[in-house]
């Protein structure tokens, strides 16, 4: 193929992969946003494979490869398991990076190609490329374990660990300067496997000092890191498309890890060092639930009863909805309300679930009309206003210590102050902790009360009742 066309496609699916980005912004043009995306990433790789001359067979082979195993992966995945298999993916482009540098380092033409400036440039980009990629590709790998909860939740804080990193950081520098100088010689594989190691240590340990509360940052930040890791092995690539792409996700998870810095109250830069927010374990909420009192459970056809005699309903989804595959139940409860004149919102903390949007897509899913779902901005003032909230399987997000606790690991948390309604219902199945591992007052109070089982069963029977 002439490269003329290739340039082209390229150009095409870069505006494609734009108009992804903008479609996904919004529930209403996701699915749209994700058509774009899928064509997008088809033109991209035929004009790739045509843009091959040599060992093409080797090429189809491992795309081939690659497909089924994601064809089978995607298949399989439960929608719980999204947040693992997204980070589990990300931890594979930051594997992509890494050997590709090495590969790209080893190329036994590389020292004729490249001379004096061009031969620094071209290493200095290798060097980002296997450095950020390795970073992706360990953080991801830590993010991988903890929310499938392989790894445990809390923080891992070595004394330190600030000067751990910039020591980390120096140290790559470094090793930067001495590769560059011995890579001009012919050499520079020991600097470059030392500062590989550095980097996937770092990337362990940056991840590792994070608590449960804080991931969806960390899953939003490695999103973009995985970007930056792809546009600098286009750079080492010389290959515009994968720089513009990269650059792509790269900014759009900067700037989602952005909005969920805010959603948290936590400080960007903070985030960026790594072992941010948390400083202790548990905090004085963690006492456990005969300290904080006494809670009163009710029948699915009390909880009927109450909803049935409202106006005014607001439903909070969490990451138990999610589990239980609760939505479509919600969905018809909500029409049945709706239709006897009561008015039902839903209002969607920023962090609900275990990724970003979580819970809008399992809401658009289950076909849950979009203009009554709410931002928690848009709706956290309205509470006193709400005869009932349902917090369906959700915990840390109405989690009221947030407010009250400064020890409290997710202290400084906005929060859905659904306690300001005049009754709170949460379904879940026991007196478990949520994510952050924190005991929720919420379930102590005195307009709350609590009905005990897996959310969809017992939803069917209000259903019912209703
Ligand atoms: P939580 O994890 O705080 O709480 C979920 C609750 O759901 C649990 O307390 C559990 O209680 C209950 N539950 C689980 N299964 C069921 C079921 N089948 N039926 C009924 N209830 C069930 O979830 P939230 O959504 O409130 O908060 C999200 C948390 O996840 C935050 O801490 C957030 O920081 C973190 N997180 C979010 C990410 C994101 O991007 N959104 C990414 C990574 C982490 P029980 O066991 O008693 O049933």
């Amino acid at each position: 193929m002439s490269e003329g066309i290739v340039t082209a496609s390229y150009i095409g699916a870069t505006i494609l992969f734009i108009l992804a980005l903008g479609g996904l912004s919004n529930q209403e043009t996701a699915r749209r946003g994700n058509l774009f995306g899928m064509i997008g990433m088809a033109v991209a790789l035929l004009a790739t494979m045509f843009a091959v001359t040599a060992n093409l067979e080797i090429l189809i082979v491992g795309m081939l490869i690659g497909a089924s195993i994601g064809l089978v992966l995607a298949k399989r995945v439960q929608m719980t398991q999204m947040p693992e298999l997204v980070a589990m993916l990300h931890s594979f482009v930051g594997l992509a990076a890494v050997l590709v540098g090495f590969a790209n380092f080893m190329d036994p033409g590389r020292l004729q190609h490249f001379t004096g400036v061009e031969l620094t440039i071209h290493d200095v980009e290798t060097y980002l490329g296997i450095l950020i990629g390795a970073i992706t590709l360990s953080g991801s790998v830590i993010a991988f374990g903890k929310l499938s909860g392989k790894i445990g939740g809390n923080p891992m804080l070595i004394p330190g660990r600030h000067w751990f990193n910039l020591g980390l950081l120096l140290g790559s520098i470094y090793f930067c300067v001495v590769f560059v100088e011995q890579s001009a010689a012919g050499g520079g594989l020991n600097p470059l496997l030392i500062m590989t190691g550095i980097a996937l240590l770092f990337g362990i340990h940056m991840v590792m000092a994070i608590g449960g509360a804080d991931m969806p940052v960390v899953v939003s930040m490695l999103n973009s890191y995985s970007g930056w890791a792809a546009a600098a092995t286009g750079f080492m690539l010389n290959n515009d498309l994968l720089i513009v792409t990269g650059a792509l996700v790269g900014s759009s998870g900067a700037i989602l890890s952005y909005i969920m810095c805010q959603a948290m109250n936590r400080k960007f830069l903070a985030v960026i060092a790594g072992g941010f927010g948390t400083t202790t374990g548990g905090g004085s909420s963690s006492a456990s639930a005969e300290e904080q009192g006494e809670v009163v459970a009710l029948q699915a056809p009390e909880v009927a009863n109450l909803l049935a005699d409202s106006k005014e309903i607001m439903i909070i989804p969490g990451y138990g909805m999610a589990v239980a595959q609760a939505q479509h139940i919600v969905n018809e409860i909500t029409k049945t309300l709706r239709s006897k004149k009561i008015n039902v919102r839903f209002g969607i903390h920023p962090v609900a679930g275990r990724m970003p949007g979580h819970m809008n897509v399992l809401l658009a899913e289950a076909k849950v009309p979009y203009d009554i779902v709410f931002e928690m901005d848009e709706i956290n003032d309205d509470f006193p206003d709400i005869d009932v909230s349902i917090v369906i399987g959700a915990n840390d997000i109405v989690n009221p210590s947030a407010q009250t606790d400064p020890d409290s690991p997710i202290a400084g948390m906005p929060v859905m102050e659904c306690w300001k309604s005049k009754t709170t219902i949460v379904l879940k199945r026991s007196m478990a902790t949520g994510y952050a591992g924190v005991q929720n007052p919420l379930f102590f109070k005195e307009n709350t009360r609590m009905l005990f089982g897996d959310a969809r069963a017992s939803l069917d029977e209000v259903f019912k009742n209703l």
